[in-house]
């Protein structure tokens, strides 16, 4: 474990994971899902290369079918609830992570806002970053 990049888990700690190197981006979604999922105003997500993230414990998944067509799949500890980590068909070989799932996440920094169309007024964004009223331009 004295390798990994960072640790964290759930609130009840019945799912834990390790990060084996830095995200690939950090992002933070204001999308009408992640309210909805997040209960707030938009959920904090560091992407990894999906090799990069072990993961102890059998997270709970559900999937739907976003506006772009991809299917997401979010997982969550089965007891506490706690959202835990995010996969789309869009990027096959990558997971995000919620930011504050981690044991220390001093390091998170987003670097793009995204689907700031439906940003409610009352979640006030702070970090002068790049945002996208959806997603960004493919690179
Ligand atoms: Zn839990
Ligand atoms: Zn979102």
């Amino acid at each position: 474990m004295a390798d990994a990049f960072a640790s964290g888990g759930c609130l009840c700690g019945e799912v834990t994971f390790t990060a084996a190197a830095p995200p690939i981006v950090m992002s933070q979604c204001h999308c009408t899902d992640c309210q909805r999922v997040s209960g707030g105003g938009h959920l904090s997500v560091a992407r990894f290369k999906r090799d990069d993230i072990a993961i102890k414990g059998q997270p709970k998944t559900h999937a739907i079918r976003a506006d772009s067509g991809n299917v997401i799949t979010r997982h969550f500890c089965p007891t506490c609830g706690s959202r835990l980590f995010s996969e789309t068909t869009g990027r096959p070989g990558i997971i995000g992570v919620m930011a504050g799932a981690f044991d220390d996440n001093s390091w998170f920094q987003p670097e793009m806002i995204i689907f700031k169309r439906s940003q409610p007024l009352w979640d006030i964004t702070t970090c002068d970053v790049p945002g996208y009223q959806t997603l960004p331009p493919p690179i």
